[in-house]
Parts: C-alpha cells; sequence; structure tokens
C-alpha cells in the first residue's frame, strides 16, 4: 500500500512510522523546510537549539516512554522533581505538596478542603460524556464553591480562553485535573516533569530515521495545495505542478488547512469542517542568564497580567543541555481575530517586560539573551458544549482520504502522549485493523474513555 501523508508534525511522522512498521510504502510532505510542526526547536543566534513552545514530558505518559524504549532513544529521556506556583495578588505562592496545599493562604480552610476535593472527585470520574453539557463554571462552582472560582479559576480560565470560556465544556478541567494529577506521586505528592535531550526533535528524527530505513521519503518545502479527487475517491496530491498518485492519503493537519486542500469535496463536508475554530498562540520565548521563578509553571491568577502563566522549563531541562541559557516561555492564547495577533513584536515585548518587572521588582533586562516571539494561528481546537457531534471522523466521506487531526483527540488534551496514541489508532484504520489494545496506565485509561472517532 502506497501511502502520502501531507503534514511532517508529530502527528504526520507518528503515522508514517507506525505505517512504514506495518509494512505501508510511505511519503511524507511537509511545508516546512523542517519536520516537527508546533514540537519544533528553533536555533538561537548562539547556534544552540531550543524548543520554539514549551514541551514537557510527564512521567505518566506511558505510550510515549515505551515509544522512546522502541526506538532505543530512552536513554534521552531525563525526568526531575519540578515545582509549581500562584502569582496571586501580587504575591507568589508555592503549591507543591500537601503541606502547602493545606497552607495555601489566599484560601480558606473550607475552600482548601472544596479545592482539594475537586481534584479528586476528577481522578473517579470514568465516563465524560456527563461532563459534555456541563460548562466549566457551573462544575467548578459545584465543586469548589463561588469563592475559589472567582479568584482562582475564573482568572486561569479567562487567561486560556482569551476572555472567553463560557461555552466550555467540564471536560476540559477534568481532562486537566486528571492529566496534572497523573504526575504527581505517593503521599507527598510531590510531581516530575521531563523532556528528551534534544527536545521532541530527537523522537521525530528516531521516527523518520526508521521510515527511510524501511524505503519511505519525506519531501521538504513541499506544501501540498490540493488533494486530487475523481469519481469520489482521492487518487493523488498536487504539489506545485505536479500530482503524486497514492493508494491512500493521510492528512495530518488542523482542520481549516484540511478544509482549503479538498475544493472539490461535497460543499456539506466543507460546510461541516468549517465548524471548528481554534485557539491561537503568541508565545515569547525569554532567554536568561539567570533563572528567574524556581518554578516549572506559575500560574497567574491576575486578569491584569496578558500571559497565562510563566513556563519556565530550565527547572527540568538541565541548562547544560541548552547552552547555559535559562528559558522562560511567555504564552498568552488568542481566539481568531484576537486584537493581540495584530500587535507586533515590538509592542509584544514592550508590554510583557513592563509585566514581568511588576511581578518581580529584581527582574533586571540586562539578564536577558534573546527575546523571541512566537506565534500560532492554529494550536487548539475548540470544544463547545454538547459538540461531539462536530469532530470529524479519520476516515472522511471521500474514499481512500483519510484526516488525523488533533480535534479527534477530544477529551484527552492536545500533546504528544496522545497525539502518538492517537497516530497509532488511525494506521490500523487506514490498514482496516482492529485497533490493537494500547497498554493503558490507569490515569491514561480514564482519560482515553474517548469518542471513537474511528468508526
Ligand atoms: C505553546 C504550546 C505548548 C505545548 N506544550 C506541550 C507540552 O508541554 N507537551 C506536549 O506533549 N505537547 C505540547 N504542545 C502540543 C504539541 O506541540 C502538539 O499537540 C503537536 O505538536 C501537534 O502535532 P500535529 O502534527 O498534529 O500538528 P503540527 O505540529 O501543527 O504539524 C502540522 C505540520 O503540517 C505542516 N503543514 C501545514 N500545511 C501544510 C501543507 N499544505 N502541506 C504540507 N505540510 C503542511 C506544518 O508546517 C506542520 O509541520 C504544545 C503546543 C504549543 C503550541
Amino acid at each position: 500500500m502506497r501511502v502520502g501523508i501531507v503534514g511532517g508534525g508529530m502527528m504526520g511522522v507518528s503515522i508514517g512510522y507506525f505505517l512504514s512498521q506495518q509494512g505501508a510504502e510511505v511519503e511524507i510532505y511537509e511545508a516546512s523546510s523542517r519536520l516537527g510542526g508546533l514540537a519544533d526547536t528553533i536555533t538561537l543566534e548562539d547556534g544552540v537549539p531550543v524548543d520554539r513552545f514549551y514541551h514537557v514530558i510527564l512521567s505518566s505518559d506511558s505510550h510515549l516512554r515505551q515509544l522512546c524504549e522502541e526506538l532505543n532513544i530512552a536513554d534521552r529521556l531525563r525526568f526531575r522533581e519540578t515545582r509549581m506556583g500562584f502569582y496571586h495578588q501580587g504575591k507568589i505562592f508555592s503549591m507543591n505538596n500537601m503541606v502547602e496545599f493545606l497552607r495555601f493562604p489566599p484560601l480558606g480552610w473550607a475552600d482548601r478542603f472544596r479545592l482539594g476535593l475537586t481534584v479528586l472527585y476528577a481522578q473517579f470520574v470514568r465516563d465524560w460524556r456527563h461532563l459534555e453539557g456541563t460548562s466549566v463554571e457551573e462544575w467548578l462552582v459545584r465543586l469548589s464553591g463561588r469563592r475559589t472560582f472567582e479568584s482562582i479559576w475564573r482568572p486561569m480560565l479567562r487567561a486560556k480562553f482569551d476572555g472567553g470560556f463560557e461555552n466550555t465544556p467540564a471536560t476540559y478541567i477534568w481532562a486537566r485535573l486528571v492529566r496534572m494529577k497523573s504526575t504527581r506521586k505517593g503521599i507527598s505528592q510531590k510531581e516530575e516533569a521531563g523532556h528528551l535531550i534534544g527536545g521532541y526533535m530527537t523522537l521525530v528524527e528516531a521516527m523518520t530515521g526508521q521510515i527511510e530505513a524501511r524505503g519511505g521519503k519525506i519531501h521538504l518545502r513541499c506544501p501540498v495545495e490540493e488533494i486530487v479527487m475523481k469519481d469520489g475517491r482521492a487518487i493523488g496530491l498536487r504539489a506545485g505542478q505536479d500530482v503524486y498518485p497514492y493508494d491512500a492519503i493521510v492528512v495530518a493537519l488542523q482542520i481549516p488547512i484540511f478544509r482549503r486542500l479538498i475544493p472539490d469535496a461535497d460543499p456539506s463536508y466543507r460546510d461541516f469542517l468549517g465548524k471548528t475554530d481554534y485557539l491561537g498562540v503568541i508565545c515569547p520565548l525569554l532567554v536568561l542568564d539567570r533563572p528567574l521563578t524556581g518554578f516549572w509553571t506559575l500560574n497567574i491568577t491576575d486578569d491584569r497580567i496578558p500571559f497565562t502563566g510563566i513556563i519556565e522549563t530550565t527547572t527540568y531541562i538541565d541548562p547544560e543541555f541548552v547552552g547555559g541559557h535559562h528559558l522562560v516561555y511567555l504564552p498568552k492564547y488568542t481566539l481568531p481575530g484576537s486584537p493581540w495577533q495584530r500587535k507586533s513584536d515590538e509592542e509584544i515585548r514592550e508590554i510583557w517586560l513592563q509585566h514581568l518587572e511588576a511581578m518581580f521588582p529584581h527582574f533586571d533586562r540586562r539578564w536577558i539573551r534573546y527575546f523571541l516571539v512566537h506565534r500560532e494561528q492554529y494550536v487548539e481546537p475548540l470544544h463547545g458544549l454538547n459538540s461531539t457531534h462536530l469532530i470529524p471522523q479519520v476516515k472522511t466521506p471521500v474514499k481512500n482520504l483519510y484526516l488525523a487531526t488533533t480535534a479527534q483527540i477530544y477529551p484527552a488534551l492536545t500533546n504528544s502522549e496522545s497525539v502518538t496514541r492517537h497516530a497509532r489508532r488511525v494506521d490500523q484504520a487506514i490498514l482496516e485493523k482492529s485497533p490493537t489494545p494500547i497498554p493503558l496506565s490507569p490515569e491514561a485509561a480514564a482519560r482515553m474513555a474517548t469518542v471513537d472517532t474511528l468508526a
């Protein structure tokens, strides 16, 4: 079977790897000059490669760890105990273990108890479909109480959804609580975060090495412009003037891009695809000569600060692996049409730095080695209340054409653990096999009680 894959991000490359393992002849078409997509690295002016966006591997990411074993790169995984905190009313609070949690000063005893119960309760929800029609606000107020919602949850949700979270189902926070709890172990509830030396590109390169060793091909700087169809079936893909024929085509892209590639598909299918929106991101990377917060993640509960949180990845990546730099990411998620995306890099830099200076009075701009603003339009699919029927299936109405996209991973969060898991199921759908059960951790089992979008 000859399979053409459009998109060389984590999804496209993983599907290529799994398909080539099963004997398919695979060719991947990637628009840019490098593979990796959102998980790619950039090279700093001093020649050091670093993650363009912050990427963490949790100790509970069992599928990803198994994949690293299989590819003989598990020795490049590194994990460290990390710390999480809150920036609340001008102060930093560590929220790292039970004792700190029980002492968390911004909340009273009763509220802290209810917050703890919220986290625990989420672990026991087995059927997420019950949460699909409940708004995140209704669920959190019911469990944590109105005061905690207003002081902690509302500002965090506003930040994540660029102000507009009203139509978001409770599944969003449930999946997040389950994932974050999964990495916290034992009575101490200490958390571990990790990375691959070289970033996720180490994994992407290991998979492409195997694809090429089995005769597969990677075409870089090769944007696909159209999926060519005949009599209701996909027969090839067009890049520039050339059409390349395949037995099956897998599009591993975000839905709006996929939609543009199929002008000849049934208009009702194209209308259906037009219903999914995405969060975008503006994510400055601050490269410093010293640590800033000491926290892996500092959640911000102050509406006036434009960034969602402060993520210092060199709390779990030893700076020796990134040229001795300290890497701090300051993401701002954006709704489609957000005025923030129209601001220039210079404006973003100035606004961001002024807020950092207000938060950390000792912060000095002379610590900055580089300040790089990265942006993307399609980062996280937005899923509204009761809208699973809007998730497109892997098998499209066009014969021999498959769509593998992060929107199908719902309600799990989109990260490389869930993307590579999904990729394995997609490859089985293409080869018309019944899915092989993938060993699941108990946490993953809860999370992966997902819609079977392969039906
Ligand atoms: C700020 C941020 C933080 C994140 N944090 C984490 C984290 O901590 N842990 C984690 O595991 N994950 C994290 N993720 C998520 C992770 O990066 C994504 O889930 C994953 O990379 C999605 O991969 P993908 O292949 O589906 O999409 P993409 O990475 O977007 O890949 C799509 C590829 O298709 C290419 N393409 C587009 N159009 C065409 C065309 N016409 N023809 C050919 N090629 C085309 C693009 O250039 C791109 O390379 C984060 C993402 C962001 C943005």
